[in-house]
């Protein structure tokens, strides 16, 4: 499903798909680029907190490990 979200930094209305009605993870505004992280309960936002990048390359590391943990 497609969710609308607007953006805190520069209140521009953007959209992000997530897969059932709870989701907490990035989102970047594709105007100002800004970084967020979302948490997404019921389809309401229910918290966004300024992510930068090197935390979402953390963030990504960690998950591709996870994913990685997986298959094996
Ligand atoms: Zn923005």
């Amino acid at each position: 499903m497609i969710v609308k979200i607007k953006c805190p930094k520069c209140k521009t209305d953007g959209s992000l798909s997530i897969v059932g009605s709870d989701y907490r993870g990035p989102y970047r505004c594709w105007k100002c680029r800004e970084l967020f992280t979302i948490e997404m309960k019921n389809d309401e936002l229910k918290s966004c907190e300024p992510l930068s990048q090197e935390e979402l390359d953390k963030q990504q590391e960690i998950e591709a490990l996870k994913a990685k943990f997986k298959q094996h």
